[in-house]
């Protein structure tokens, strides 16, 4: 089967999932802004964590998963960017960390039931004082009989209040940087682990964001992810650079649903007699979108074309996120535009999709951060 082909073999599916079970629930679930267990697990049970990763844990085995992965976080972003975020942590992130760097004991007990959606996993690095400059990080890992005793303090965390298990990136020498930084496996049951609270935001209002306390967590030494060479966080760096690629089809999806919305409401509205998209000013902002969006879907395929070829993607995921999440920023800011005062008014989704567009621009690394990845690339 060509690209074209098998990628849209399995869009198909879950397009239709998002059109029959996201779609008709996504505003309510922005309304309540809480995290939704049922359409979750039930993402979990059509096996949708698993798309990354091989048979052998439980996951789908598909032939191009970054690209597969891509559609899937499009697609859902198309129906709610807040789920969408939700998931894209589950399948990513939170349980790349586990099959690369986990013993046997951790992905039996942690990774192959995320994958099936019966375990909620989440990634924190992100703290009060450290942010883009994660390096910084002051929770401390200190060594002690049988593993590593935790203590610090993480901000921004997705999925934290409903986690099972958490990544969590700790200093053993505060004041190393990232030569000292280590990876660990919470489990939320340990004492000693607390969520400080559960975050409101203006955006993405179901994903669930907290802030979370560890104060003298043990960890055993079989809970921590280990690399062959260097430390594991350092390796973890290149799953975090893949990211970027998911955020920007988070990016792209929720812009195609307020592209979508604004062309239908361009056909429906009339003011002085005709459907305001008869209006060239109202026309020209509708191809202008759709430029974004072409301009963001290609970059996004691109770098996860090449990331399924094993190829190098530091220059190309940064791109594809600065193109799709500035670029579908501005699609949500033209949507609104073209619905006028209604824009404003809840009962159409085109300010969520203004709101959730916020998210990618900042989550996985600020667009001026990407810039400085891509300067460094260029030698500049
Ligand atoms: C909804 C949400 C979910 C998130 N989920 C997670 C998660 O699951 N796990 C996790 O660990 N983190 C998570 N994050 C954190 C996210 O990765 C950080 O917010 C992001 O990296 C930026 O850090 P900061 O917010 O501290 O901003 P800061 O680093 O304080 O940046 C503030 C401003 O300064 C600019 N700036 C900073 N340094 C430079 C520089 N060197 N050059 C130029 N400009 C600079 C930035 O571009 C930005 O404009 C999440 C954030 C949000 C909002």
């Amino acid at each position: 089967m060509d690209l074209h082909s098998e990628l849209e073999a399995f869009r198909a599916p879950i397009a239709r999932w998002v059109d029959e079970r996201l779609l008709p629930q996504a505003e309510a679930l922005d309304e309540a802004g809480e995290f939704p267990h049922a359409l979750f697990r039930e993402l979990g049970a059509l096996g949708y964590y698993g798309v990354m990763y091989p048979e052998d844990v439980g996951g789908s085995a598909v032939e191009r998963p970054y690209t597969a992965f891509t559609a899937l976080c499009e697609e859902l972003a198309r129906g709610s960017l807040g789920f969408a975020a939700g998931v894209c942590m589950q399948g990513s992130t939170a349980t790349h960390t586990i099959h690369q760097w986990g013993n046997p004991m951790l992905r039996e007990r942690y990774l192959e039931p995320a994958l099936r959606g019966e375990k909620i996993g989440a990634f924190a690095i992100t703290e009060p004082n450290a942010g883009s400059d994660a390096a910084s990080l002051r929770t401390r890992a200190t060594r002690v009989e049988g593993g590593w005793r935790l203590d610090g303090s993480k901000i921004f965390t997705t999925n934290g209040t409903v986690a099972d298990f958490i990544t969590v990136v700790a200093t053993t020498e505060p004041g190393k940087g990232a030569k000292a930084l280590e990876m660990f496996i919470v489990d939320t049951t340990w004492p000693g682990f607390r969520v400080g609270r559960r975050l409101d935001k203006f955006s993405v209002h179901c994903s669930d964001t907290a802030e979370l306390a560890f104060d003298g967590v043990f960890v055993p030494d079989d809970h921590q992810l280990v690399a062959e060479s260097g430390s594991a966080f350092l390796n973890a760096y290149q799953s975090l650079t893949v990211d970027r690629i998911f955020t920007a089809a988070l990016a792209l999806g929720n812009g195609r649903a307020a592209f979508e919305a604004a062309r239908r409401y361009a056909g429906e509205r009339e003011q002085f007699g005709q459907p305001i998209g008869k209006f060239q000013a109202v026309q020209f902002k509708l191809v202008d979108m759709y430029a974004k969006l072409e301009q963001a879907r290609l970059a996004t395929y691109h770098a996860a074309a090449l990331a399924d070829a094993g190829k190098p993607i530091t220059t190309e995921a940064a791109l594809a996120k600065i193109v799709a999440a500035d670029g579908c920023h501005e699609v949500c800011q033209m949507a609104m535009d073209i619905f006028g005062g209604y824009g404003l008014m809840k009962e159409y989704p085109v300010q969520r999709y203004l709101r959730d567009s916020y998210f990618p621009r900042i989550g996985g690394g600020t667009g001026d951060i990407m810039r400085l990845v891509v300067a460094r690339q260029l030698n500049l």
